[in-house]
């Protein structure tokens, strides 16, 4: 039986302060297994950052349970919407922050760094600063960055969503091909469906909040082998994208 990387056992969680409760996720339940690259979409508002936040360790749940795999823990990369790169610092050293910082930095770890800076087609900006570079190649530059500490689970909160549709779907095709290379196991949440469905090999509908799991539906596409891009014009989509549609606009009409 595949190991799971990740298990949330009946995770519960609400935000207090002066207005009172927050009631934000409910008996959330799910497991990610070894390479799996799963999104999570659902309704704006309704706990997706939070689920996030709690994987990551960065919140307690209130009640429930996140076991992960003893290899992975310590292990979460995770990145946002915006990339955070720090404007003095070289791509290249920006790059090189988490193992400086974990005085992790090896020989080995700037060979992965170089490598990386390739497949991203970023080599020739390594000496830059990020204010030379496009919204979709900082992006880039910020997943290097998070890929150089080689996490177990990699975790993507809206990545995408401050660049402009263009940019997006290159930039999320390419991100989408290099962690299915690398066999990482991933959650992306995302508020776009296609994308979803293009990227994932499963994808998890969270209801309005306070969220609770609405459906998880396996992506089986295909075209999904030739790119993400390529994957939109499988004869599955089509259908995927529906039930997926359909499922959040239930959670907007309230059915
Ligand atoms: P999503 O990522 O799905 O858009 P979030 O997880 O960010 O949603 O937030 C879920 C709910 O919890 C929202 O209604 C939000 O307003 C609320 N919330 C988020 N952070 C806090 C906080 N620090 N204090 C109180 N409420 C919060
Ligand atoms: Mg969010």
């Amino acid at each position: 039986m595949t190991q799971p990387v990740l298990e949330c056992k009946n995770i519960c969680f609400s935000y207090h302060n002066l207005n009172g409760e927050t009631k934000a996720l409910t008996n959330i339940s799910f497991q990610v297994n070894k390479g799996e690259f799963m999104a999570i979409v659902g309704p704006s508002g309704c706990g997706k950052s939070t689920l996030l936040s709690i994987i990551a360790g960065l919140l307690n749940p209130e009640s429930g349970e996140i076991l992960l795999n003893e290899q992975e823990q310590g292990h979460i990369g995770y990145m946002l919407q915006q990339d955070h790169l720090l404007e003095w610092r070289t791509i290249w050293k920006n790059i090189l922050l988490g193992p400086e910082i974990n005085k992790s930095l090896t020989r080995e770890k700037e060979k992965l760094a170089y490598k990386l800076l390739s497949d991203y087609g970023l080599s020739k900006f390594k000496d830059k600063k990020p204010n030379e570079l496009s919204g979709g190649m900082k992006q880039r530059a910020a997943l290097i960055r998070t890929m150089v500490m080689e996490p177990g689970l990699l975790l993507l909160d809206e990545p995408f969503s401050a660049l402009d549709y263009q940019t997006r779907l290159s930039v999320s095709a390419d991100i989408g091909k290099i962690i299915r290379a690398s066999g990482i196991t991933a959650i992306l949440i995302t508020h776009d469906l296609s994308e979803a469905i293009s990227l994932a090999d499963r994808v998890l509908v969270l209801s309005k909040r306070p969220a609770r799991i609405k459906n998880d539906i396996p992506v089986h596409l295909t075209l999904k082998d030739s790119s993400p891009l390529a994957a939109r014009n499988a004869p599955e989509f089509q259908d995927l994208f529906n039930l997926l549609w359909k499922d959040i606009s239930d959670e907007y009409n309230g059915t």
